[in-house]
């Protein structure tokens, strides 16, 4: 199936028929194929995108709102019923298993279901005589044409986190997906069309830099939501800022597991193997850290070891697999780069994943199997980076307080959870660990 697929932009209701100055790969992970092109956007196509996002904008803005909601009601029934093609879409391009994509695209669509109840979300306020005689109201209105750039690790959840809304509030929407896996956005394109959203309300642009820049700079874009890794997430914010849109940016994470010596090991260690290894770590929420607190590191890295070495890796499309390749070749050789260098600096590797046992065997498919660092410091590159692979770092400490400091001293901050018995560490945990999202289990 060498070059066999060719994907290109979706713009005002149908595909965009002109000719690509520029194309990407798009390769099968877990085979290392070629399986088709995709054609990167230049300054024409993100204009014609934007032109027809701007077209649409009047029309979808008046429409009412039990008009919007039905074709958001039509959208949510077809995406479902598809739902096994587009995990199987995304599994193809993306690697992770087929049932975690389907997860995906359920977790999609229950921002589609939120978005249905848009008509309760969209009420404005009324205060009477908030001076003598002045009453105040205020109302939620559309903005425009919106602007949506995602990352390669959940290519229909994360675009669905933001299209709905933006649409379901009247808004025309510009969608830059990743180039990495970008036909699970063309599929949700053609769903949208045949749950009869008007033409240019929908739009999908592929392509890099120049995409990207193009949508951050153009007069016509009012707000860009951003999801992907913390450098782009850093120029995305200050560019689109600078060009006086409204934005919104998330960026990378290292997420940690705190493990005190009460705590029940075999429902910790589940727990670091699950959320570590699902999805290859190709997740924002993985875990990446277990923070060990002494004397529990020995019996809890042998119990984490013990359920690795029953892990399956394998095709996404095998249904014995529970772990697929990482996206890239590229991104494989960084990951395992982050093992050898791990390894130099002093850790211990507890589990090799770097020569895999695969489902099928391994061909020249971007594998690496679930690996364990153990006795990582906070000073190791495995540590202070996010590595975004399967690999999880056992950093030891002595105590329940060195534990808060090292959390609290990580400069990413998405998520964090705690296994103890004991009810008031959670609690303090809760309180005093200087993360955004936590997660506690007691
Ligand atoms: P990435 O930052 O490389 O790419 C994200 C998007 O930005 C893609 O559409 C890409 O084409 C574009 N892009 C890449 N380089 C660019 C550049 N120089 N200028 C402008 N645009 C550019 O991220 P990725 O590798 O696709 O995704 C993985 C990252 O996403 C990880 O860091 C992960 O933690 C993060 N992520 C975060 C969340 C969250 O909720 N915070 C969710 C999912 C993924």
């Amino acid at each position: 199936m060498s070059g066999g697929r060719h994907v290109t932009h979706w713009i005002n209701g149908k595909p965009f028929d002109g000719r690509a100055q520029r194309r990407g790969d798009i390769y099968e992970p877990a085979s290392g194929r070629l399986a088709g092109t995709v054609d990167f956007a230049g300054r024409a196509e993100i204009d014609a995108a934007v032109a027809a996002a701007a077209a649409a904008f009047p029309g979808w803005r008046d429409a009412s709102l039990s008009q919007r909601t039905k074709v958001l009601f039509r959208f949510r029934e077809l995406v479902d019923r598809h739902r096994d093609e587009l995990a199987r879409l995304i599994s193809s391009e993306h690697g992770k298993v087929v049932s975690d994509a389907a997860g995906e695209v359920t977790r999609g669509l229950e921002v589609v279901e939120f978005a249905c109840g848009i008509p309760h979300l969209l009420k404005g306020g009324f205060s009477e005589n908030v001076s003598t005689g002045v009453d105040a109201y205020s109302i939620l209105q559309p903005l425009g044409v919106a602007a949506g750039i995602t990352p390669f690790n959940f290519p229909a959840m994360v675009p669905m986190w933001m299209f709905p809304i933006a649409i379901a509030c009247g808004n025309t929407f510009v969608l830059k997906p990743s180039e990495k896996d970008p036909s699970a956005s063309v599929r949700l394109a053609e769903l949208w069309a045949e749950a009869g959203l008007p033409d240019g309300v929908f739009n999908v642009v592929h392509g890099d830099k120049t995409a990207v820049d193009g949508l951050l700079h153009h007069p016509d874009v009012k707000a860009v939501s951003f999801v992907g890794s913390t450098p782009i997430a850093r120029y995305v914010y200050a560019t689109a800022a600078a060009n006086g849109k409204r934005v919104q940016a998330l960026g990378g994470a290292k997420n940690h597991m705190l493990v005190l010596p009460d705590a029940d090991l075999g429902l910790a260690a589940d727990a670091a193997v699950s959320a570590g290894f699902g999805s290859a770590g190709e997740r924002c929420m993985a875990i990446s850290v277990v923070v060990a607190v002494d004397p529990v590191g020995d019996d809890l890295v042998a119990a984490i070891r013990e359920r690795v070495a029953k892990l399956k890796v394998g095709p996404g499309d095998d249904p014995e697999s529970q772990m697929g390749p990482l996206i890239t070749r590229e991104h494989r050789d960084r990951v395992a780069s982050y093992v050898d260098g791990g390894v130099a600096q002093g850790a211990v590797l507890a589990v090799d994943g770097r020569d895999p046992e695969v489902i099928g065997g391994a061909g020249d498919g971007f594998w690496l199997g679930p690996t364990v660092l153990d006795h990582v410091t906070p000073d190791m590159d495995a540590y202070k980076d996010e590595i975004f692979g399967p690999v999880l770092s056992v950093v030891r400490v002595g105590s329940y307080e060195e534990a808060m400091e090292l959390i609290s001293a990580n400069p990413y901050g998405n998520g964090t959870a705690i296994f103890t018995g004991d009810g008031a560490a959670a609690r303090r945990f809760q309180n005093e660990v200087e993360v955004g999202m936590v997660g506690i289990n007691v």
